[in-house]
Order: structure tokens, then C-alpha cells, then sequence
């Protein structure tokens, strides 16, 4: 793979679509058209699971339930993600366009925007673009209309089913899954729950048409990505880019020259170390990402780094489940005890069955993916661990 790889696309903030126009011949075309343009995309969801879109929306338009619903998750929260709040501010068009041709799939009148508590400064801009969009719809005679829900800045809400029970006014904890949102979501009705990029790309692709989409990345990983870059970069900030670069690409064009580290996918995710950089893919078959990357130079200290990531996931679990609510706590004051020396280098590797553990009891994604990063740190930087 050349250098070049690293290609950064406008395909979601190109101001010329025609809005109206893109609606307009997507209703045109019948429903099995339609998930079957999505599928031949290839469009995973972009929050970071990456679920195939095709599959969520037809599996939702094939459940007999009258009532569905369409919810766009904009609770972005993942530390070091902020690309759908850029999406909203600069495009909440076509994310509202998304939702409406996701509604005609499987028959919804209604949608929801779940925003993020802390992104209400732009709740006044969204309802004004909302007025627009509903004058569209009326001119084109389409029967689906959009309500903004507000967060209240837990972390644990951008999990769906934590975020249906918010929705619902209950306590924001997650659901067992099965059933998935697709037969039993917000009201227990089958519903389509996307990531608010995952919508701006469903609705581009009624632009493009699936092949341009398909054309860039690779097989297991379509299209291009919003990467949020922060950290010991000289280039912060929002960036449109190819999926498939290897790390070590995206550190030649993201990095400071001194990079040691690259976090990609948040806490939640994995740290890559130098020495892995250009092994590791940034996709679907390598190390996904929700959207955020992290760069970290030689002078930062990775155990400060899974401290706060820690601390952060002990703050943010919602103590629905004992392996999440006890682990968190017990793996932040276990390496703190190996770090002050009160505790033999050793013990890390309890601590790693502690966190293995957590992956494989914890009842959602929270707990579950906490030994991302305490692996991918512990292992590849041990010698910053003890004491
Ligand atoms: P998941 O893999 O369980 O599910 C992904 C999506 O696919 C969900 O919408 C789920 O309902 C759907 N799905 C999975 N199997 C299905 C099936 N058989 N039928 C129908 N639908 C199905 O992942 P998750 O727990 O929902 O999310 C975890 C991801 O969220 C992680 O990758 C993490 O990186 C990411 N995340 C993102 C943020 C952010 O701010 N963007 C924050 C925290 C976590
Ligand atoms: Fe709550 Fe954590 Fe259990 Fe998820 S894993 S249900 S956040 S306690």
C-alpha cells in the first residue's frame, strides 16, 4: 500500500447537493432498491460497531409492527470523538434527509434526534434547519417528521437501548440484547437506530450511487470515514478520510515527528505503539474506530493516560452490573498499587484477567470493552506501568 493511500474525500460536506433533489429520487425508487443500493455500498455503521446499515434498516422494514421509528444517535461521547457534532453544525440536512429515507424503508412517521447534553449549543441552529426540512417534506407530500431529545451528559446514553430508556424518561440503563433495536426499541417497537455519520453517508449515497462509495477503501472496510484528530498533533480538527491507511500513514501526515502512541477508537478502543504502526489497518479489519484519534508524543506517560481512562470509565458506568462497576474501580486502584510499588509488577496480569473477565461478563459495550485499552497499553507499555 503506497503513501498515498491517506486520501482525504469530500463526499458529506460538499455544500453543492441539491437537497430536495437527492429526497425526492430516493422516494422515487421502491424499497427493495433501496437496501439494495445500501448493501451493494457496503456501508457499515459508523459509530464504531459497524453493523452493515443494509442489514439494520432490513431487518426493521420486515417486522409486521405498524409503529416503527427512526432515532439518530447523536450522543456523541467516546473521549477524543467530536466529528458528528462538525456533521450536525455543517450538514444537518442531510442527516435529516438519511432519516426520511430510512423512515420510507420501513415505514416510520416519526424520528427522533438524541443529542448529546453537552452539544445543546446547537440545539437552537438544529430546530431552524429542522423548520426547513419539514417545509420540504410538505412540498413533497412526505409524511415523517423529526423531534429533537435532549441528553443530560451521561456517557452511558449513547449505548442504544441505555438511550431508548432515556428517551422513554427512565433511568438511562442498558437492555439485554436479544432483541436487538431492529424487533424491540424505543417504546419496545421495532426501530432503526444509526449513528448520525452512518445517516449523512446513507443519504450521499442516493447522491454518488453505491459505486463511488465502493470504489474507495477496502473490502471489508467501504468508503471513507470522519476522524476526529486531537492530541500531540500540530493539525487538530476534523478531517474526511479513505478508510484502510495503516497507522503509520496516518501518523506521517497527523503526527509531530516524536509520535509513540495512537489511540484509535477512544477509551473504548485500542492503543496502537509505534512499533505496530505499519502493520495495523485503520478499519473494520484491523482496529475500527467510532471516529476519534488520539496521538501521543514520547512525553507523555501512558499510565496517566489508561488512569484517566479508568477513572473515566469508573465515573461513567452505570453500576447496572458487577463485573463493570466493581472492575472499573478495582482495575484504576490495582495499577495504582503497582505504580506506587505497593504491589509486585505481577499483579498486571491479574489485573488482566480482571478485565477479561469484564469482556466477557459485562452486560454492554461499556464493560465490556474496557480491556481494550487496559490490554493494548498494559502489554505494549509495561515498563511505564510499575513502579
Ligand atoms: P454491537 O456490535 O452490539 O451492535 C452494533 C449495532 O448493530 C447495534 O445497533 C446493534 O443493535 C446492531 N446489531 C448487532 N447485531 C444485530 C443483529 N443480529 N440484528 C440486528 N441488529 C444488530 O455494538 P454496540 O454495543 O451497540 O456499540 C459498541 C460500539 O460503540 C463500539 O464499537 C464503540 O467503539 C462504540 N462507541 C461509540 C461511541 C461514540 O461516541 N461514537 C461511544 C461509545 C462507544
Ligand atoms: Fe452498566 Fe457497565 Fe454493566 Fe454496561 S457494563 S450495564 S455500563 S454496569
Amino acid at each position: 500500500m503506497s503513501n498515498n493511500f491517506l486520501r482525504r474525500v469530500d463526499l458529506i460536506f460538499d455544500k453543492d447537493c441539491d437537497f430536495k433533489q437527492v429526497l425526492q429520487s430516493a422516494y422515487k425508487r421502491n424499497n427493495d432498491e433501496i437496501i439494495n443500493e445500501l448493501l451493494e455500498s457496503g456501508l457499515k455503521g459508523r459509530g464504531g460497531a459497524g453493523f452493515p446499515t443494509a442489514l439494520k434498516w432490513k431487518f426493521t422494514s420486515e417486522q409486521p409492527d405498524p409503529e416503527k421509528y427512526v432515532v439518530c444517535n447523536a450522543d456523541e461521547g467516546e473521549p477524543g470523538t467530536f466529528k458528528d457534532r462538525e456533521i450536525l453544525f455543517q450538514v444537518p440536512l442531510k442527516v435529516f434527509g438519511g432519516m426520511a429515507i430510512c423512515a420510507k424503508v420501513i415505514g416510520a412517521k416519526e424520528g427522533f434526534i438524541y443529542l448529546r447534553g453537552e452539544y445543546r449549543f446547537l440545539l437552537k441552529e438544529l430546530e431552524n434547519q429542522l423548520e426547513i426540512f419539514h417545509s420540504i417534506l410538505n412540498d413533497l407530500k412526505i409524511p415523517f417528521r423529526i423531534k429533537i431529545v435532549m441528553g443530560s451528559g451521561a456517557y452511558i446514553c449513547g449505548e442504544e437501548s441505555a438511550l431508548f430508556e432515556s428517551m422513554e424518561g427512565d433511568r438511562g440503563e442498558p437492555r439485554n440484547k436479544p432483541p436487538y433495536p431492529t424487533v424491540s426499541g424505543f417504546r419496545k417497537k421495532p426501530t432503526v437506530i444509526n449513528n448520525v455519520e452512518t445517516l449523512v453517508y446513507s443519504f450521499m449515497i442516493f447522491r454518488y450511487g453505491a459505486r463511488k462509495f465502493k470504489e474507495l477503501g477496502t473490502a471489508d472496510s467501504r468508503g471513507s470515514k470522519v476522524f476526529s484528530v486531537s492530541g500531540d498533533t500540530p493539525k487538530p480538527g476534523i478531517y474526511e478520510l479513505e478508510l484502510g491507511m495503516t497507522v503509520d500513514q496516518f501518523v506521517q501526515e497527523f503526527g509531530d515527528g516524536d509520535t509513540k502512541a495512537v489511540q484509535v477508537g477512544g477509551a473504548s478502543g485500542f492503543c496502537v505503539p509505534r512499533k505496530k504502526f505499519k502493520d495495523t489497518i485503520i478499519g473494520f479489519e484491523g482496529v475500527p474506530t467510532g471516529g476519534s484519534m488520539m496521538l501521543f508524543n514520547s512525553s507523555r506517560s501512558m499510565y496517566n493516560v489508561l488512569h484517566n481512562y479508568l477513572e473515566f470509565f469508573e465515573e461513567e458506568s452505570c453500576g447496572q452490573c458487577t463485573p463493570c462497576r466493581v472492575g472499573c474501580q478495582q482495575l484504576k486502584l490495582g495499577i495504582e498499587a503497582v505504580k506506587k510499588g505497593e504491589k509486585h509488577a505481577n499483579y498486571l496480569e491479574q489485573l488482566q484477567k480482571l478485565a477479561q473477565t469484564m469482556k466477557i461478563t459485562a452486560k454492554c459495550g461499556l464493560g465490556q470493552s474496557v480491556a481494550n485499552s487496559f490490554f493494548s497499553i498494559v502489554e505494549n507499555f509495561r515498563e511505564e506501568m510499575i513502579y
